[in-house]
């Protein structure tokens, strides 16, 4: 697509991170975004390389901060279209605080983790996402606590879209990304996104198994109850859209930040200073 860039990646072969990143593009196609109007913003990690490998506007984050950059950007142009990318360790373990606030503040973007449930990029420690009993080099008797669980993280912090897709099913997944990308607010997408290297047992045949698409239930993903009762529902790898309010406004309407950037371009930097000192 018109999104691939050049560089070739140094992913490992098989790694989940291609059909995640395949779906991106896509998705940023088919809702009509061009490069140059698109700013990825990638945390660190095996992941964090994405905004070398898709052709746009891009930057590599700070580990576990590629979020409030994303909403920065966003707030300061409305007009671009931004999709933030990153692995489990980036955010949901340093980047944890920043991923519930980003939720609440339900800034106009995309943000997209691709979930493998292991650090890669250090060569394989246990990430919040890890279960409970996976033998990792740091966790000789697995992590003997309970993993993270996103979606109701989000849920609990009042998350106005909440997927979640598998890299490998590559319409489906695209399909879904591109729903949170035309969703007005914050859209999260968690993707089953396997790392061929270092986890052997959250792999593409356990996740083909187990996963549940919630396309053929009779799921309701405006009713936060039906959210609520999947997403608390343990040990079910569900696939499809969990919950979008259908009310939702994005903070930058709701704020009034939502501004023509032409009509300050015209009289800067005098007007963006007005602008600036308005909003604040
Ligand atoms: Fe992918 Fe794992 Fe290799 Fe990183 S270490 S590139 S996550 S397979």
């Amino acid at each position: 697509t018109d999104f691939k860039s050049d560089a070739q990646p140094t992913w490992c072969p098989g790694c989940g991170d291609f059909g995640t990143m395949n779906g991106m593009m896509k998705a940023l196609a088919e809702t009509g975004n061009s490069p140059d109007e698109t700013f990825i913003v990638a945390g660190i990690g095996c992941s964090g390389k994405i905004g070398t490998y898709m052709r746009s506007y891009a930057i590599h984050g700070v580990h576990g901060r590629a979020l409030p950059v994303g909403a920065g950007a966003k707030i300061a142009n409305p007009d671009i279209e931004v999709m933030v990318a990153g692995g489990d360790g980036d955010g949901y373990s340093i980047g944890a605080g920043h991923f519930i606030h980003a939720v609440r503040r339900n800034v106009d973007m995309t943000y997209v983790v691709m979930d493998n449930r292991i650090y890669g990029l250090t060569k394989g420690q246990a990430s919040p996402t890890s279960r409970e009993d996976f033998e990792t080099s740091t966790t000789p008797e697995g992590p003997q606590q309970p993993p993270v669980n996103p979606l109701a993280l989000a849920l609990a912090a009042s998350g106005t879209f909440i997927a979640q897709s598998f890299s490998t099913d590559a319409q489906r997944h695209a399909e879904i990304v591109k729903q949170a990308v035309e969703h007005d607010g914050f859209g999260f997408v968690n993707v089953f996104s396997p790392c061929v290297t270092f986890n052997d047992v959250d792999t593409y045949d356990y996740f083909r198994d187990h996963i549940v698409d919630l396309g053929e239930t009779d799921h309701d993903p405006t009713s936060y109850e039906d959210a609520r009762s999947r997403i608390l529902d343990p040990g079910k790898e569900y696939q499809g859209v969990l919950y979008r309010n259908e009310d939702s406004v994005p903070y930058e309407r709701s704020h009034g930040v939502d501004t023509d950037m032409s009509e300050i371009q015209d009289g800067a930097p005098e007007d963006a200073m007005d602008l600036v000192r308005e909003f604040y």
